[in-house]
């Protein structure tokens, strides 16, 4: 049989263009390597034997959903794909969309009304609290980012090519003086727009702006394109929590798939793309599968070992060496009592003060009180995570080096909650897991365990950056390392986008 698609890989990327293009009609196959779906955006379960409580349910990386106001990526696609119904009682939109500690005990509440979280800004971040002036540049400051981005996610779900390939890409925009104003902060970085308000000056702002585009943009002002640091900035505004956990999000799209007809193998690890008589042969190591098209959900980095072409091997080998450097995560996966204050918060980023990171922040994810989809009544689930530099350390380090590592940031994590969280010290634990990159690319297959895409960097040419097109005809790609930005609107806009173009 001959697919009209094989989907390579069952991340978020790889099951919204499944979804849209089953839907379309087409005939499609996904091959997944792991036992479930979701990549980044899935879960584990425990179940407790001793003295049983019941089961956990962790979500590996992703925990929350952005991108669902009107008009903006998730939004866009539950309404294409008829899953906005189906889903609304399970999403729960977050009114604190973010908690942030700094470390000298100062918390800021990231609120979702936009006037209520401008003037929280204002409370914590002006300390001359007579200076007009800075209050007025910290509002404007404020008042663009939400502007822009409403504008932003319009033109890149217009900009069907985007990343786009060559200057002609552009045209298609309508030639209004609003999206030549888009297109400016585009090729301007954050930390000049920071300076025009003056707002530079203030160092206690200035880390908190760069612990935000860290965790969206995976790197620092300088380096973010304003257009694209507005919408990191802006998406505490629009935060929601799954019920059930983040890959209940992602099986919904899988059975959506499955029930329009579509296919999906599990414990099939893709090992090699070729092409011959017009028709893509896809091997794994239960077998050989044939199509007409391939989209592969894997990144970049990957790519590389499966294609057989020398001239897309060439070319994946190229992105790989120009594109080396990304983020790895370590990851704490914790059950525990719920006896300690969450300050009526389910997401939190504290900074820290890290011997191993330095200047560093853990963003710590709650499980919502009694989603018993998740854990047991009286029980949470916390995922938390934060960035490692040089992930591929972590797999040529030897196993003492590897182990002491780890608990040496486990140990530091484990006290910040404590110092954190209210009566967590007193929290019986149940769970208590850890993961490195070395633990991402067992379960992802991601190479080094990079996570998060790739990092933003302004001096580098956007018609360069990798993107869903390969050279080879009828070849594509999705997933963040093939879309600039944050987590699931990102990939899931470039799934959107990627199926406009070739359907
Ligand atoms: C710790 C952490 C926290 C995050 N938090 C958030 C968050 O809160 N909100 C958010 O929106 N985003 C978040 N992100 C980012 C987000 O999870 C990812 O950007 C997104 O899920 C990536 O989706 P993807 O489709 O690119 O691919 P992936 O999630 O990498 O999925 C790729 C899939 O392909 C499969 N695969 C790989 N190789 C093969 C092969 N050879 N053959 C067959 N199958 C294969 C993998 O098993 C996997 O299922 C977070 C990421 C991490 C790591």
């Amino acid at each position: 049989m001959i697919y009209d698609y094989i989907i390579v890989g069952s991340g978020l990327g790889g099951l919204s263009a499944g979804l849209i293009l089953q839907q379309k009609n087409f005939n499609v196959l996904i091959l997944e390597s792991h036992l479930k779906s979701g990549g980044c955006a899935s879960d584990f379960a425990r179940i407790s034997k001793k003295n049983p409580v019941g089961k956990f349910i962790f979500d590996v990386g992703a925990t929350t959903l952005s991108g669902l106001q009107n008009g903006r990526p998730l939004d866009k696609f539950l309404n294409l794909t008829g899953l906005k119904f189906k889903l609304k009682d399970k999403l729960i939109k977050q009114n604190t969309g973010l908690l942030i500690h700094l470390p000298n005990g100062n918390k800021i509440f990231r609120y979702a009304d936009k006037e209520k979280w401008i003037d929280e800004c204002l409370k914590k971040f002006i300390t001359d609290y007579n200076s007009d002036y800075q209050k007025k540049n910290l509002i404007k400051f404020w008042n663009l980012v939400y502007k822009l981005e409403a504008n932003a996610f319009k033109l890149t779900g217009k900009l069907k090519k985007f990343p786009p390939k060559k200057i002609y890409d552009f045209f298609n925009l309508p030639k209004n003086p609003a999206n030549i104003k888009l297109l400016h902060y585009l090729f301007t970085d954050t930390y000049k727009i920071l300076k025009k308000f003056n707002l530079h000056v203030n160092e206690d702002f200035m880390k908190f702006i760069e612990q935000q585009l860290l965790i969206t943009f995976q790197s620092p002002p300088h380096k973010v394109p304003f257009l694209f640091a507005a919408m990191g900035l802006a998406y505490p505004s629009d935060t929601y929590y799954f019920k059930g956990g983040i890959q209940k999000f992602s099986q919904s799209i899988e059975d959506e798939f499955a029930n329009s007809g579509g296919e999906i193998k599990f414990k099939h690890r893709v090992n090699q793309i070729s092409f011959s008589d017009n028709t893509f042969q896809v091997t794994t190591f239960k077998g050989k599968f044939y199509a007409r098209n391939v989209i592969s959900n894997l990144t970049i980095w990957n790519m590389g070992e499966i294609v057989t072409d020398i001239k897309l091997k060439k070319y994946f080998e190229n992105l790989k060496r120009n594109y080396s450097e990304a983020w790895g995560a370590f990851t704490l996966y914790i059950a525990v009592q719920d006896k300690f204050y969450d300050f009526d918060s389910l997401y939190h980023q504290i900074h820290y003060q890290s011997s191993i990171n330095g200047n560093a922040s853990i963003f710590v994810s709650i499980s919502m009180k009694n989603d018993v989809e998740k854990s047991p009544n009286g029980w949470r689930t916390l995922t938390i995570s934060t960035h490692l530099k040089n992930p591929e350390k972590w797999k040529e380090m030897e196993s003492n080096e590897y182990i002491k590592n780890k608990k040496i940031i486990t140990d530091e994590i484990l006290n910040v909650l404590n110092s954190t969280f209210e009566n967590f010290k007193n929290s019986e634990i149940k769970y208590l897991l850890s993961g490195t990159p070395k633990t991402f690319e067992f379960y992802t297959n991601r190479f080094n365990g990079f996570v998060g895409g790739i990092p933003s960097d302004i001096s580098k040419n956007i018609f360069k950056f990798p993107s869903s097109f390969t050279p080879f005809k009828n070849l594509y790609m999705v997933g963040d390392s093939v879309f600039p930005g944050q987590g699931s609107p990102a990939v899931v806009l470039g799934a959107m986008n990627l199926t406009e173009l070739i359907s």
